[in-house]
């Protein structure tokens, strides 16, 4: 039986978090022009990130977020020490990459531009002799990762297709309130779009490699198999988390956290996730 707050949630605009969004259609909205359906990142949903225990009751399109052996995100520790496997290289991110910038319903969000199904024309990284590529990054407030039980105020997404299409890895950068402004979100617009905010910003070009080198070029970090944040919580995705945070001004992670809402999955249990192998 449905209930009244699953009956609600069908009737705000929700969105699909973190990567899986190349299988569903962006609703028409009579404020913004139609977006390619690889393209965004919010659809109309029935789960919410207040109840993600949940979320394997809701549909049973969903029981891997309740059965599943590889989740997301887990609780990483500085006793773990740091990976030396499966680094990435990041040769293929070119400045001047072009796309859209919008709010995904939960913080910021970008979207490079390329043809569906068209992979290869995207900036890229290096892994484990595979060539994967960016589609676009998006933002989670507070982080979805907690290092030594300290977790983040925020936490940065790029998102990684292998040529085929599938989503492959997400590279993970916390976000923390330090002294200076941060050179990569100082690209975009201040204040952020709003998470009640529809519209984008068409054709904006951005340098992905800049979030790489604020964190020490990801030079350390840990790595595990992981899954989607979010319905339908599919595996078969690597993570990395950068061991440094990315630090931006106050006045930006005031301006981040203004423009986001709450879009943190509780913490999963250890299991084959095979961390730093
Ligand atoms: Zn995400």
């Amino acid at each position: 039986m449905l209930t009244l707050s699953l009956l609600l949630s069908a009737l705000l605009p929700q969105v699909l978090g973190c990567a899986d969004h190349s299988n569903y259609h962006a609703p028409l909205h009579s404020k913004r022009q139609a977006i390619n359906a690889s393209d965004t990142l919010r659809i109309p949903t029935f789960w919410q990130y207040d109840n993600s225990q949940d979320w394997g009751k809701i549909s049973p399109n969903y029981t891997l977020c309740q059965t599943g052996t590889q989740q997301s995100p887990i609780a990483l520790l500085f006793n773990q020490g740091l990976s030396q496997a499966h680094r990435p290289y990041f040769t293929g991110y070119t400045a001047n990459s072009t796309g859209k910038y919008y709010n995904w319903g939960y913080g910021p969000a970008f979207t490079f531009y390329h043809d569906e199904g068209v992979y290869d024309t995207l900036p890229s990284m290096q892994m484990d002799n595979e060539t994967l590529y960016m589609t676009g990054w998006h933002v989670h407030a507070p982080a979805d990762h907690t290092v030594g039980g300290d977790r983040s105020k925020a936490e940065l997404h790029y998102v990684h297709y292998d040529a085929t299409g599938r989503e492959r890895a997400v590279i993970a950068i916390r976000l923390d309130p330090g002294q200076d402004d941060s050179p990569f979100f100082a690209q975009f617009p201040s204040p952020p779009i709003h998470f009640n905010d529809t519209s984008s910003i068409e054709n904006m070009a951005i340098d992905p490699l800049q979030a790489i080198r604020e964190v020490a070029d990801f030079s350390n970090f840990w790595t595990y198999q992981g899954s989607l944040t979010s319905p339908p919580c599919k595996e078969g995705i690597r993570w990395f988390v950068a061991r440094n945070i990315l630090f931006t001004s106050v006045k930006q992670m005031q301006d981040l956290l203004g423009a986001s809402t709450f879009s943190a999955r509780a913490e999963q249990e250890v299991w084959l996730h095979q961390v730093n192998v």
